[in-house]
């Protein structure tokens, strides 16, 4: 009779499986600002500038490549707000196109605005939790 244990599994810091990032987790600590690993320290030195390191747990947030993803994030968001909702208006309502613009255009604005540091924030959770990038650390970019 044969065993399976002929072979054994010879664990070592290469094959034993990263520990687990919780993509939720990691979206929710950054749609609030918050550093994607402990949750604690600030994402964000600026309105969009990412922290160098999380002042709290270290970890290096230099990795993350947001990029203009969060910006296409918020524009494909408040689109799928906006529109719709001029449309349902203008169908049942038929406002003035004045009254309508000086609605739609600061509310787009004003939304876009306070949607991309949270947006962002959640970008670069998503790519800390995946390990996208720089943020593997068995596999560090150059
Ligand atoms: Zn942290």
């Amino acid at each position: 009779m044969e065993t399976a244990s002929s072979h054994p599994i010879v664990w070592t810091p290469e094959t034993a499986p990263a520990s687990k990032r919780d993509v939720w987790t990691a979206l929710k600590r950054g749609f609030r600002g918050r550093c994607p690993r402990c949750g604690e320290g600030k994402l964000f030195r600026s309105f969009l500038k990412v922290n160098a390191q999380c002042p709290v747990c270290g970890q290096d947030l230099t990795h993350h490549r947001a990029d203009d993803l969060p910006a296409y994030l918020v524009i494909i968001i408040v689109g799928h707000v906006v529109v719709p909702l001029a449309l349902m208006i203008e169908t049942n309502y038929a406002p003035n196109v004045a009254l309508q613009l000086a609605i739609y255009l600061p509310v787009t604005l004003v939304a876009s605005l306070l949607l991309l540091q949270p947006v962002k924030g959640a970008v670069v959770g998503l790519q800390w939790a995946l390990r996208m990038h720089g943020f593997d650390e068995r596999n560090p970019e150059p």
